[in-house]
């Protein structure tokens, strides 16, 4: 199953000084390998100048302003052009809405934070199995408009 997956910044890919969360880099391009396509978004706004600062642009399909309540019908409000099939945040609601992995939050720069690994390895089991069974993914509650 190929998935649009989208990604939040702050705590989630960005610490507070903003640097990036170790295996960013390597985890997006394994992801496209496997077939997915992945979004960044924000509830602080377009973040096109994070992304090209750390050179993840050719990796990203679109960057756009993530609803912050509401999160369905803020979709249409903030023209976001995808439903996303899976989401990465540390705010739980937005997670629990589209389905994903709730992300240990990166609050402080860390060579040892291995997250984006676990994350990783949820988005393969989903993609495998409609599921997975590791700390932190999230089923979905939201319905996808028909
Ligand atoms: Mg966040």
């Amino acid at each position: 199953m190929s998935l649009k997956i989208f990604f939040d910044v702050d705590y989630t890919l960005l610490a507070m000084d903003g640097s990036l969360r170790p295996g960013t880099r390597d985890t997006f391009e394994r992801l496209i390998e496997d077939g997915h396509t992945l979004y960044i978004w924000s509830g602080v706004g377009l973040r096109t100048s994070d992304v090209e600062r750390h050179e993840l642009q050719d990796l990203v399909s679109g960057i756009y302003k993530k609803p912050i309540y509401d999160f369905v019908n803020g979709l249409e409000l903030l023209k976001v052009p995808h439903w996303p099939d899976f989401v990465i945040d540390d705010y739980p609601e937005i997670v629990e809405t589209f389905g994903g992995v709730l992300a240990r939050p990166y609050f402080f720069r860390s060579q040892s934070d291995d997250e984006m690994e676990h994350i990783y390895a949820i988005i393969s089991d989903f993609a495998a199995t409609g599921r997975s069974g590791r700390v932190g993914y999230r089923a979905a509650r939201g319905k996808r408009p028909v």
